[in-house]
């Protein structure tokens, strides 16, 4: 396989130095992403990471006390650190990281229902003047948007179907990370790689999302559509405060887009 951008996922913070040194000339290695049970504290950062991209899910932050001697580091290097919404301290947590200047997401599932915690992170996020660094989604949702055009917040966590295809190491390939865990194969062996995405298969998902139209479903005439794509629709139990969210979080990236055709990008951040 060579031409390709990697994503490379591990649960070995040791592997991280050579997975950059062992793509380089074949394949650009977009970014690696560590997934941990640990909090950030208890993870071993190293100074040598500087030249990768590199996403740490974890298990939010035990203590500011513990992470402040590696401030300047995290600082430093080209860092992501996602939470899982599921965690308690979730939201807390991304606030006290994003304050602190390092970049950092909400890992939110279909069955996530806390979209009165996610409204007040996302207004920090986008309105708050104080300095902070990014908050995923919504820091992808606002430097994205265009009016006319659905936006896919999925390609912050690599896992947009049609921008990202997920392999594993038996070679199984899937169109993302979950339909990878639960078994929804599309293809297997790297050498379809090169053609999956003419497959009826690949195609077919592409159009999905056309079916809650069909359905004549809550999604088909919800204002959030566009940045949502349906994705809680079947959320088990139903959820509800979903489409109040992404229509406010679609008037936040017209605030964003309408400050920065402005030049007024001091506003939002
Ligand atoms: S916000 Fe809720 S109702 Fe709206 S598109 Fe998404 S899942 Fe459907």
């Amino acid at each position: 396989m060579r031409g390709q951008a990697l994503v490379i996922r591990t649960r070995d913070p040791a592997a991280i130095a050579s997975l950059a040194v062992r793509t380089n000339g074949t394949n650009a290695l977009h970014a690696v992403w560590l997934d941990s049970d640990q909090p950030l504290d208890d993870i071993p950062i190293e100074s040598r990471w500087a030249g990768v991209t590199l996403v740490i899910r974890c298990a939010g932050i035990a203590s500011v006390k513990g992470l402040s001697p590696r401030m300047p580091l995290l600082r430093r290097l080209p860092l992501r650190i996602f939470i899982p919404a599921h965690l308690p301290s979730a939201f807390v947590d991304l606030h006290i990281l994003s304050s602190l200047g390092i970049s950092c997401g909400l890992i939110v599932d279909a069955s996530f229902d806390r979209w009165q915690e996610l409204n007040d992170l996302m207004h920090y996020a986008v309105y708050c003047k104080a300095p902070h660094a990014p908050i995923e989604p919504f820091n992808y949702v606002v430097t994205h948007y265009h009016p006319e055009k659905m936006t896919d917040f999925d390609a912050a966590y690599f896992n947009a179907p049609g921008q990202y295809l997920h392999v594993n190491n038996r070679e199984e390939i899937a169109l993302t990370q979950e339909d990878l865990q639960s078994g929804r194969i599309l293809a297997k062996g790297l050498g379809a790689l090169e053609t999956i995405t003419a497959s009826p298969a690949f195609r077919k998902s592409q159009y999905a999302w056309r079916k809650r139209f069909l359905e004549m479903s809550s999604c088909a005439s919800c204002p959030g559509w566009r940045v949502c794509l349906g994705k809680y629709a079947d959320a088990v139990p139903p959820t509800t405060g979903c489409s109040e969210f992404f229509s406010d979080l679609l008037d936040a990236a017209d605030f964003y887009r309408r400050k920065r055709d402005d030049g007024r990008m001091d506003e939002c951040r």
